[in-house]
């Protein structure tokens, strides 16, 4: 099977003998769930993004639940949010009982339409979840604005943005400082940096980030690290409902070493992308992504809009043939089983983009080791299938 499977990947993880080093490290250590590594690595995430307070959890899934939390989300709470997104997002919302409204994202790229927002805010609106989709950072200077205009915290979906840049105040600026009340970041291998499976919380808030390590650590009022430094006998307490959303020692070891790394996957990635947009710059019937003027992309994703006449899966194979392997335009939430009841969730307005970016958009190999003859490849195959249409047609 394993010569079956494409030649290039459409993403693949950066990870070295200096990530195996550091997890033999701490498991040698005797040390190995939420301990000084996971403390070090929040130290070192906050100081990288410039926010003064930076919670690891297990995934990003798990860090959205906390922040929504936080923010209060109960029974019948509504969250304005994005359908065109990974499931996670959505499904954050719904697990306190808060419902996902969902607006449409802009025609020019992947993300939330600012202008559509103030027609779905109710009396229940309770927050603005936004997602930073691909990487590309969203119009968080509007949302944000929206947000402190009409007293609703700005949660960001950061998932993917680990090293994103926006402009804000005329200054550049990390993802995560964070502009809205709290960022949430994965580690999955599918972002640009990877502990496995992995979470990060930012914020400004002291008090919120007081409450996401008592609710990580089953609502436990005592650190472990500081039940085991103390000389005196100390009896922990639970004064609220938590869960066990911890990080181990050994994910955040792998995470301090891909932190390090970040600037260098990020510059490595934004020369792959520019060299796509270049190589398929000539392709007119193909529509390759465009930074808006304040955000700068660490190119989690480069995701290409096709052209109507052109099928989705038939391009898809044709590239897979060729051993180039791609996926489909990001889901749209709404559209699932796991949404049929129309309790689930609202829509507001049309989901029109949405759905036009799923159907008609592929995401196309991107990750560090990708090398320039390999982007070169992928853009002549797309090149030769529209010279292969012109001449099919004519
Ligand atoms: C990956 C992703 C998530 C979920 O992250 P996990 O760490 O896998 O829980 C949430 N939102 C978006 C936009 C994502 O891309």
């Amino acid at each position: 099977m394993s010569a079956m499977l494409p030649q290039i990947p459409v993403a693949k993880p950066f990870l070295d003998e200096e990530e195996a080093e550091a997890t033999r490290r701490v498991i040698l250590s005797g040390w190995v769930t939420q301990g000084p590594e996971v403390a070090a690595f929040e130290r070192e995430f906050g100081e990288f993004v410039g926010a003064p307070h930076a919670c690891a959890v297990s995934n990003c899934t798990t860090a959205l639940h906390l922040a929504l939390r936080a923010v209060g989300i109960g029974p019948g709470d509504e969250v304005i949010t994005v359908s065109h997104s990974f499931i996670a997002t959505a499904n954050a919302i719904r697990y306190d009982g808060g419902i996902p409204v969902f607006v449409d994202i802009g025609s020019n790229g992947f993300n939330i339409d600012p202008d559509l927002i103030e027609a779905a805010v109710t009396p229940r609106t309770k927050a603005i979840l936004c997602v930073h989709q691909l990487g590309m950072p969203c119009d968080l200077t509007r949302i944000v604005e929206i947000g402190h205009r009409l007293s609703i915290p700005v949660i960001e979906d950061a998932a993917c943005a680990s090293g994103s840049e926006i402009l804000w105040d005329g200054v550049w600026q990390k993802v995560g400082r964070p502009h809205g009340d709290i960022a949430c970041f994965s580690f999955h291998p599918r972002k640009v940096i990877t502990t496995g499976d992995g979470g990060m919380l930012t914020t400004n808030n002291a008090e919120y980030d007081r409450k996401f390590r008592l609710w990580r650590q089953h609502g436990m009022d005592v650190a472990d690290t500081v039940r085991h430094g103390s000389r005196q006998v100390i009896y922990e307490s639970y004064p609220e409902l938590g869960y066990n959303y911890r990080m181990t020692d050994m994910q955040a070891a792998v995470g301090r070493v891909q932190l390090k790394r970040l600037p260098t996957l990020v510059a490595r990635r934004r020369y792959l992308a520019n060299l796509y947009t270049e190589s398929l710059g000539d392709i007119s019937w193909l529509e390759t992504p465009v930074e808006p003027a304040w955000a700068r992309s660490n190119w989690q994703s480069y995701c290409v809009k096709l052209p109507p006449w052109l099928d989705q899966r038939a391009t898809m194979q044709v590239l897979l043939d060729k051993g180039i392997s791609t996926r489909r335009g990001i889901m749209n939430t709404h559209r699932e089983a796991a949404y049929a009841n129309p309790a689930s969730h609202r829509i507001s307005g049309k989901l029109t983009h949405s759905v036009t970016a799923q159907e008609g958009a592929i995401i196309l190999p991107l990750f560090a080791q990708m090398t320039d003859d390999e982007v070169r490849f992928v853009a002549d195959v797309l090149r030769d299938m529209c010279s292969d249409r012109r001449t099919a047609t004519a």
